[in-house]
């Protein structure tokens, strides 16, 4: 199920050119209108419900309808991002409530290197990263 943003909390990211939600969003999903200064999911169909942009909302503006075996009708899971951790809180049907809160990963943005540089990655070799480490089958 797509996200969602509550018009009563998004303030467009006080007019900045680029939105958090329209920066995070892999798929580009998310647009401010301008005229409104809302931020709307331009095509909820293609949404892939991975939550960036419900993270990083400052306002906590944007929502997530969960699908019915994760999140029963009438439940909700919600993040609160601080600086170092993500507390999640799931309300459940039936009123109960549990937080789960996860430490953020640390890496500085545009520092994480996927391939590895300090194993000395090879992109030209077929074998994957940590085949080199294995002993060669005889
Ligand atoms: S990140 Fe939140 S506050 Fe900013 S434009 Fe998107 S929905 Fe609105
Ligand atoms: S949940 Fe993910 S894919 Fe969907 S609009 Fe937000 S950032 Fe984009």
């Amino acid at each position: 199920m797509p996200s969602y943003v509550d018009p009563s909390k998004c303030d467009g990211c006080k007019g900045g050119d680029k939105t958090a939600c329209m920066y995070i969003c892999p798929n580009d999903l998310m647009v401010l209108n301008v005229e409104t200064m809302l931020a709307y999911n331009q095509e909820p169909d293609a949404c892939w419900e991975c939550y960036s942009c419900v993270k990083i909302c400052p306002q906590g503006g944007i929502f997530v309808r969960g699908y019915d075996d994760f999140v029963p009708m009438g439940g909700q899971v919600h993040p609160m991002r601080s600086s170092d951790s993500i507390m999640w809180t799931v309300k459940f049907r039936n009123g109960n409530m549990k937080r789960f809160k996860f430490p953020i990963r640390t890496t500085a943005e545009g520092a994480a290197n996927a391939y590895g540089a300090d194993k000395g990655a090879n992109l030209d070799d077929e074998c994957l990263l940590l085949e080199a480490d294995l002993p060669t089958p005889k």
